[in-house]
This record gives C-alpha cells, sequence and structure tokens, in this order.
C-alpha cells in the first residue's frame, strides 16, 4: 500500500502536515493524534488578553480536517513511542503503527529555569504562552487591576516560540491601559539585549504610548534570579520589582514527548535535517514547528506551516523511495503594535549545500518610518487566509 502516516500534535504544525499529506496523495491513511477537541490559536491571543475581542475567537475545530480531508482522528496523549516497532504508544495503552511519523508537539516550559516559577506558580501567576486558560487568566488579571498599577512581562533568551509576541503583547496591554487605566505602565524585563523588529516596535512605542511602557535590557538588570509568586514580585541580579499584574514568560524546550523519545539533544530541541525535516537519530520520523531546531527560522506558526509542507512532500518521496525535493521556506509574520497598527517581518529560507542548514535568502522587516495602517489591514487578510489554510 502507499503508507500509513500518523501525525502527533493537532497544532498548526501537525495539522497543516496532515492535510497536505492528503492533498498531496489521497490514497495515504493519514492519522492525527491530539487529546484536545477544539485548538487554541496563539495567534490573536495578545488582542484577546487587550480585549480587542473574544477569546472564542481563538477556538478552531478539527471537523473540517477530519471530515473534508478523511484524516482519521485519535483524542488521546502519546506517551511515548516505540521505535524499533514503529509505534506510538497512547495514554491508555493502545498503539498506533505507522510507517513514518510527523512529530509538531510544540513546547514545554522549563519548569527548573527560574527559582520560584513552576507549573504550581502558573496557576496564579500565566504565563499564557500557551493559549486556553491561561490566556484568560491574564485577561482577567488584567481586567480587575487598579488603575496606577504595573503590568510587568518578562521574556526569556533565545530560542523561545514567537521572538516578537512578547513585545506584541506589551504593546496590546499598553493600549488598553492607555484607555481604560491611564495612570498605569508596563515594564518589559527582558533577558535579551535586543529583539525582533526592535526599531520599528521603539518607533511605534514612542509614538503611541510615551512612558507607560518601558524596556529593561539585561544589560541593565542581570539575570532573572527568582520569583515570588505569592507577593507577585520579581528580583534580578540587582534589584526587586513588585507588579500588579505579572506575566512569566518561562524559557522553553521541545515538547516533552520529542524529549523522551530520544529525539532531541543537549538544548532541549529536535535537530533535524532541513531538506525532510527527518531526525538524525531516526529516519521514519520527523519534526516540524516550534519543536525543531530550524535556525534560523523563527519558531512560528508561519514557520511550521511552511515546514509542514515541506515534510509532508519529503514524507511523499521518501515512501515511494525517491530523495525529497529541494525546499525552500518562509516566515511571515506581524504583530499589532495598537488595534489598527501593525508591523512586521518576513524571511525566505533556503537550503544550504555547503553544510546542510538553512540559510537565510532574503530578509526584510517594517522600517520605523513604515505605513503601520497599511501593515494592520494586511495582517487581518493574512489571519484570515492562514486560519483557512490549516483548519479549513
Ligand atoms: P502547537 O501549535 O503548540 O501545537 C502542538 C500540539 O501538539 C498541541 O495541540 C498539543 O496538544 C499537541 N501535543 C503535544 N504533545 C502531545 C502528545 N504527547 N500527544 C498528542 N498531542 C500532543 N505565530 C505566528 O506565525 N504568527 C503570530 O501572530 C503568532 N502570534 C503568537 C502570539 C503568542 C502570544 C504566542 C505565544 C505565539 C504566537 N505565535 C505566532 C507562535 C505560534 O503559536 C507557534 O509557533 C505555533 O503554535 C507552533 O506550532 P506547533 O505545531 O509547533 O505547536
Amino acid at each position: 500500500g502507499p503508507g500509513r502516516v500518523v501525525v502527533v500534535g493537532g497544532g498548526f504544525g501537525g495539522v497543516t502536515a496532515a492535510r497536505y499529506l492528503k492533498l498531496m496523495n489521497p490514497a495515504l491513511s493519514v492519522t492525527l493524534v491530539e487529546p484536545r477537541d477544539t485548538y487554541f490559536s496563539c495567534p490573536g491571543s495578545n488582542e484577546a488578553i487587550a480585549g480587542l475581542s473574544g477569546l472564542g475567537t481563538l477556538e478552531r475545530s478539527y471537523a473540517t480536517v477530519s471530515r473534508a480531508f478523511d484524516i482519521k482522528k485519535v483524542n488521546a496523549q502519546a506517551t511515548h513511542l516505540d521505535r524499533p516497532r514503529r509505534r506510538i504508544v497512547l495514554s491508555d495503552g493502545s498503539e498506533v503503527p505507522y510507517d513514518r511519523l510527523i512529530l509538531s508537539p510544540g513546547i514545554d516550559f522549563r519548569w527548573d529555569a527560574i527559582e520560584g516559577y513552576d507549573e504550581a506558580a502558573s496557576r496564579t501567576v500565566p504565563h499564557a504562552w500557551k493559549a486556553g486558560p491561561q490566556t484568560a487568566m491574564l485577561a482577567r488579571q488584567l481586567r480587575a487591576m487598579p488603575d496606577g498599577g504595573r503590568v510587568l512581562i518578562t521574556v526569556p533568551a533565545n530560542p523561545y516560540r514567537c521572538p516578537p509576541g512578547p513585545y506584541e503583547r506589551a504593546s496590546l496591554i499598553a493600549c488598553y491601559l492607555k484607555k481604560h487605566k491611564p495612570r498605569s505602565k508596563v515594564l518589559i524585563l527582558d533577558a535579551k539585549t535586543r529583539f525582533s523588529k526592535q526599531p520599528a516596535f521603539e518607533q511605534a512605542w514612542r509614538e503611541l504610548y510615551g512612558d507607560m511602557l518601558e524596556w529593561i535590557s539585561s544589560e541593565k538588570q542581570g539575570r532573572l534570579e527568582r520569583v515570588d509568586a505569592a507577593a507577585r514580585s520579581v528580583e534580578t541580579e540587582f534589584d526587586t520589582f513588585r507588579a500588579d499584574v505579572l506575566n512569566v514568560i518561562p524559557p522553553q524546550k521541545a515538547g516533552a514527548l520529542a524529549e523522551v523519545s530520544g529525539l532531541t539533544d543537549g538544548s532541549g530541541w529536535c535537530p533535524v535535517d532541513p531538506m525532510s525535516f527527518a531526525s538524525p537519530f531516526d529516519s521514519a520520523i520527523h519534526v516540524i514547528g516550534d519543536a525543531c531546531q530550524a535556525a534560523p527560522m523563527p519558531k512560528s506558526a508561519f514557520s511550521a506551516n511552511s515546514q509542514a509542507k515541506v515534510c509532508a512532500a519529503a514524507v511523499i518521496a521518501s515512501l515511494a523511495g525517491e530523495p525529497p525535493p529541494e525546499p525552500l521556506l518562509i516566515n511571515h509574520c506581524y504583530s499589532l503594535v495598537a488595534p489598527d497598527e501593525a508591523i512586521s517581518i518576513s524571511g525566505v529560507y533556503g537550503y544550504s549545500w555547503n553544510d546542510g542548514q538553512l540559510a537565510t535568502r532574503s530578509a526584510g522587516e517594517t522600517p520605523p518610518d513604515g505605513d503601520r495602517k497599511r501593515e494592520a489591514a494586511y495582517a487581518r487578510i493574512w489571519q484570515r487566509n492562514f486560519r483557512a489554510d490549516v483548519f479549513g
């Protein structure tokens, strides 16, 4: 037969892969393993936090994917892989066999990286870096904060999911505060000394939010040493910062399934051959999305979608005993800085035959004096088209 392909993880990477496998070869048997009935999208979640849209707008259904595309959805968590027997072991003990496996498990948090910020602490001090109840919690805390309060966002070092995401979040929170609680402030405590789209973000902040929003580089404050969830305060090497609303975005790693399956290296992420996204540890397994190392591509939904299409083509070629087609990958990422103003960054990535890695073929970003209103209109169109491309 044409082969059994199983995809684990029904997020942007996994759903795109499952769909495009079926588009490219309808005869293929494609199974999607994902425990949740509905997916919550991180793209759009900063708008929901700032009250610009409802949380309901983040929900995505798997109905179109499974019905219109004849993809079998298994509602279960994969606990581990039996790699020698090419089987996925599910939480209820049952097994799903595969000829090729595509993993897109997303991220997990390094709960041991910051003293005082573990999973229990995240139940009162949200990270809101996986959308859903965490997004709702941060939105609620922001609504409940009195005027004159301080919102503090801590940002990890690279690499992490969505490099410009924390700065979009700070912008939209400042926008909410300016309107509803104008004596309040947003502080970003960064583990880095520079960040994605920085010139355009900083120009927008000066024009729109003045001294309501402050970014503090690690040059000034050093390491984030400790979080006190009960006191809602954080300690850096040099100071203690108290917050009324505290949002800690912790350091991250590949989703746990990749780690327990021996597909990660010392970095905590999964190395891959960017020609096919196959794992160097197991040629029957491909890893895409946030979990894989695809630098210089950033970890974004757009990247995951682009990688999924390259990976689907490579899997189909490999089942036919053929080499994968040479890939060209794209990322294009919008950040809203106000409800009707956005900035963006894009990159095109090709395969470098010299070192077997991805290389940037072209790149660009909104300049500080760019047309932010026009970019916001493009951002809306992208959101609609992207949603349709992935979830239908
Ligand atoms: P995910 O989308 O996280 O999907 C992983 C899926 O795998 C989940 O559904 C999970 O339930 C499932 N899973 C995990 N482990 C298992 C297991 N063991 N068994 C079964 N299922 C499992 N990107 C953009 O391109 N544009 C944006 O505007 C943008 N905005 C963002 C804003 C914020 C605030 C954040 C946090 C992120 C944003 N992103 C954006 C980034 C984007 O959300 C991620 O890059 C994207 O979700 C990665 O897709 P993925 O498939 O790798 O992982």
